[in-house]
């Protein structure tokens, strides 16, 4: 089956024909083009990733605009990896971090670690300590933020402010050399502890540290704050718009204050409102916190809101560009509906995927008048969206599986499947009609179903076709379908905003304990030599994907990406979630 995953492609956009509405990071780049600062230079991005996890669909949206901004302008973009925190981070992210980026259809044109530029951010340390703006204090934590102020009222000025540019120089030094215990002292920029802006009131520049860096080892026991490390990568490596979310917005004046004190290259740093998904949780702490605790099977557990989650349970890169792209980006906060996420992906898949037939849940049906070994392979339409795909054929033999609920002993009226003496028309096939409603004496449940098959109502027959019934279904022979497991996944989460929980409650107690239904399923023997990442349909149920971790050669797994239509808000009403 042709998969388009390899193809790194320019997002697609529906609106390739329509003049393209820039958005407000474009707008201000348009501004910026003609700025003394870009001259000689193309728009260049990051996207700055701290490798302590895995990626989520909230890190797509910051890919596919910064790595969008450089295609849109014939620009550059890098990976750099924000590694100043070595205790949670490890080189196991730093891969599923790059492969992550690829698989959505992007390549960097530099690789950067912040960790490279350990050795320049502490000369620049030093030459802010000559300049008299910086000094080594030996507050603790604690102290520190008593220091601090709050929002309404000013800072103290830390007692060890006015040491001399000599002393601080050898302190500096000192702390390099591990002569420190972890949180003794800090390195801190000399700025205003009565700022408005709490995040200029001395900052830390570097904190006391003996921990081993996945890059570096032990080199280093001081590390930098993300502050001080962020910025000046960004212009070390000439990034011309720093685009980041909200939470940097306080920020920004400490990261121009850095660049404008050192005298270097200074970008521009932006700011857009970071995507938040209805029943979803987003942060990676949270999400670790998930797999550590085995509330779900890892990092790629396909219900989880990671990348590898998502390309686990069968997710198109197209997909999550398209919905990238259709959320836009904004300076405001709010919430998308998981449901924009779910309807981007069927959109791509009723383009591309074949469809098959599989029955979820089966009842046998026996087609008494049709002859004992008889074979019929009758003609299938592998994608009625792409005539490309052609057919295929689909074995019809006299025992059946249906699904269980397409039979109705007590039928309504308007229930137009299979109902004691009813007709229906199976899928590609004949009418046929139910004669014998065969039960299991002790429980009561129906076990059977013996129909008679009407031989002149074949589909595409032109006698055939002229019978016309209100139901068809679809359906697998029960001789040469096979059995495979099927894994009906749904939200995590049973509350919009997983995080609202009341006191003494967390997230984790918001969790769907629905939300894995593991089946049996009968599916045609087309789908034996099915991949893993396969994509299909299985008409009338929804999409599916062959599981890349537990499918084995000719022992294909299904997984779930969505059903046909969104019918969570029905059944939920319903007090069910599967
Ligand atoms: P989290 O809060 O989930 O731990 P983070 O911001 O700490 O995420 P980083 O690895 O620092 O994760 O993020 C890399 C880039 O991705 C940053 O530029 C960050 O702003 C962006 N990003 C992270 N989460 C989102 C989100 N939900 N929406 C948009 N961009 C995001
Ligand atoms: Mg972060």
């Amino acid at each position: 089956m042709s998969s388009t995953d390899k193809t790194p492609s320019t997002p697609s956009s529906s609106s390739e024909s329509l003049p393209e509405r820039l958005n407000f990071i474009e707008q201000e780049i348009e501004k910026d083009l003609a700025l003394p600062r870009m001259s000689g230079r193309v728009v260049t991005t990051r996207f700055p990733p701290e490798p302590n996890g895995y990626l989520h669909i909230g890190h797509a949206k910051s890919i596919c605009l910064n790595f969008g901004l450089a295609q849109s302008y014939s620009g550059r973009c890098n990976l750099r990896f924000d590694d100043t925190n070595p205790s949670k981070e490890e080189q196991e992210y730093v891969d599923s971090i790059q492969e992550d980026v690829r698989w959505l259809g992007f390549e960097w044109d530099e690789l950067h670690y912040a960790s490279d530029y350990f050795d320049q951010l502490f000369d620049w340390a030093v030459q802010l300590i000559e300049a008299g703006k910086a000094f080594v204090c030996d507050l603790n934590a604690e102290q520190m933020r008593e220091y601090r102020g709050t929002l309404t009222a000013p800072g103290k000025e830390s007692p060890y402010r006015n040491r001399s540019v000599e002393e601080n120089l050898k302190l500096f030094q000192a702390m390099r050399a591990g002569e420190f215990e972890n949180g003794a002292c800090t390195l801190r920029a000399k700025i205003d502890m009565a700022a408005a802006n709490v995040n200029l009131r001395d900052p830390v520049l570097y904190r006391v540290l003996r921990a081993h860096h996945h890059r570096t080892g032990d080199k280093w026991c001081i590390y930098p704050m993300y502050d001080w490390a962020h910025g000046q990568s960004d212009s070390i490596e000439g990034i011309t718009h720093s685009i980041c979310t909200l939470e940097f917005e306080d920020h920004r004046p400490l990261y121009d204050w850095f660049c404008e004190n050192l005298k270097i290259y200074h970008p521009r740093q932006i700011e857009f409102a970071r995507l938040n998904l209805s029943y979803t949780v987003m942060s990676k702490r949270k999400l670790l916190q998930l797999v550590q605790d085995k509330h779900v099977s890892g990092w790629d557990d396909p219900r989880m809101p990671t990348i590898s989650g998502l390309r686990r349970r069968g997710y198109t890169p197209e997909s999550l560009r398209n919905f990238c792209e259709r959320i836009g980006v904004a300076k405001f906060y709010s919430t998308i509906d998981v449901t924009v996420l779910e309807n981007s992906v069927r959109e791509h898949l009723n383009a591309i995927a074949p469809r098959v037939m599989a029955v979820l849940h089966p009842l046998k049906v026996v087609l008494t008048n049709y002859p004992e070994g008889q074979v019929e392979m009758l003609d299938a339409i592998n994608n009625p969206e792409d005539p490309a795909a052609g057919t295929r054929q689909v074995p019809l033999t006299r025992e059946l599986v249906i699904e269980r609920d397409d039979f109705m002993e007590d039928a309504p009226k308007k229930f137009f499947r299979l109902k004691p003496g009813g007709e229906v028309r199976l899928r590609y096939g004949y009418v046929i009609k139910c004669e014998q409603v065969i039960k299991d004496p002790a429980t009561g449940e129906v076990t059977e179903l013996h129909c008679s098959y009407d031989p002149a109502t074949r589909s595409g027959s032109e006698e055939g076709e002229q019978r016309k019934v209100k139901g068809v279904i679809h359906w697998v022979s029960a001789t040469h379908g096979i059995e495979v497991p099927v894994r009906l996944y749904d939200r995590l989460f049973l509350n919009e905003n997983p995080e609202d929980a009341p006191a003494g409650k967390t997230f984790l107690d918001n969790m769907n304990p629905d939300s894995l239904q593991v089946l049996t399923a009968k599916v045609e023997p087309s789908l034996e030599t099915a991949a893993g990442g396969e994509r299909v349909q299985f008409e009338r149920n929804g999409y599916f994907c062959v599981d890349t971790v537990d499918s084995q050669p000719g022992k294909p797994v299904f997984n779930r990406i969505v059903p046909l239509r969104d019918s969570w808000s029905k059944i939920q009403s319903q007090g069910k979630t599967n």
